[in-house]
């Protein structure tokens, strides 16, 4: 199937669900992007500053740009004048740099605290004491500039379903946890961000509100990064 086929097929299966879909392009040329646009996507996830701007510059203005990947304090100024939503915020720094670049920008950018689920030593996040550290912090409520939507996590990459249901079931318990405790009467703080080719059904099962599809939509990416430094 094109990707604009694949575009289509996943676009209706999810939004039926409520959910949103991230079209993640990142490696992925100009072109199979504006395929995806073309047949009716607006949202783009990539995981490297430089990719996203140089790819911002090229395409259409009424794109949604995430980016998914781990972030660098010393790269938030390059996309803070246009990110739509920061999923991976796994400090009090960055969260504070991200608040700084947004002023500069007279804007508020969305954020996601991502946070660690996986049973793996490779992926970034908060323990859950970390999120609720955040959170209670007086640094925290400083920020005015940045708007906290939601919680973001990677499960584990097996082929073990029982695992990845219990490690985004546990995400979402965190979620309503932190919503009464810190967001009840914020009708912003409402977004999981979990799922991605091959485990967002079970995301979607366990109230996932945003899942971030690469691969099944844009085909097998070329691997340029081994090491991925921003
Ligand atoms: C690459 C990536 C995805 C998409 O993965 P696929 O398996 O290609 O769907 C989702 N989320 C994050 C954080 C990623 O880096």
């Amino acid at each position: 199937m094109s990707i604009a086929d694949n575009l289509k097929k996943y676009k209706s299966e999810v939004e039926s669900d409520g959910v949103k879909l991230i079209a993640v392009s990142k490696t992925q040329p100009i072109e199979s992007i504006l395929e995806a646009y073309n047949a009716g996507q607006r949202i783009f996830g990539e995981n490297h500053v430089q990719e996203m701007v140089e790819k911002q510059t090229e395409l259409p203005d009424d794109i949604e740009w995430h980016l998914i990947g781990h972030l660098q304090s010393n790269k938030v100024k390059y996309i803070a004048s246009f990110v739509k939503l920061i999923h991976g915020v796994d400090s009090l720094k960055l969260l504070q740099e991200i608040d700084k670049q947004a002023l500069k920008n007279k804007r508020i950018i969305d954020c996601l605290l991502q946070v660690y689920i996986a049973d793996e030593d490779t992926k970034f996040g908060l323990a859950y004491d970390e999120v609720i550290e955040i959170l209670r912090s007086d640094e925290f409520r400083e920020l005015k500039n940045i708007r906290i939507v939601g919680l973001m996590g990677i499960a584990t990459n097996t082929k073990n379903e029982k695992q990845i249901t219990i490690e985004f079931n546990e995400l979402k318990v965190l979620f309503e946890g932190v919503k009464a405790s810190f967001f009840a009467n914020d009708d912003a703080f409402k977004e999981i961000s979990t799922g991605m080719s091959a485990d967002y059904k079970i995301a979607i099962e366990e109230g996932s509100t945003m899942v971030r599809i690469g691969s099944s939509i844009f085909g097998k990416r070329v691997i340029k990064h081994f090491k991925n430094t921003d």
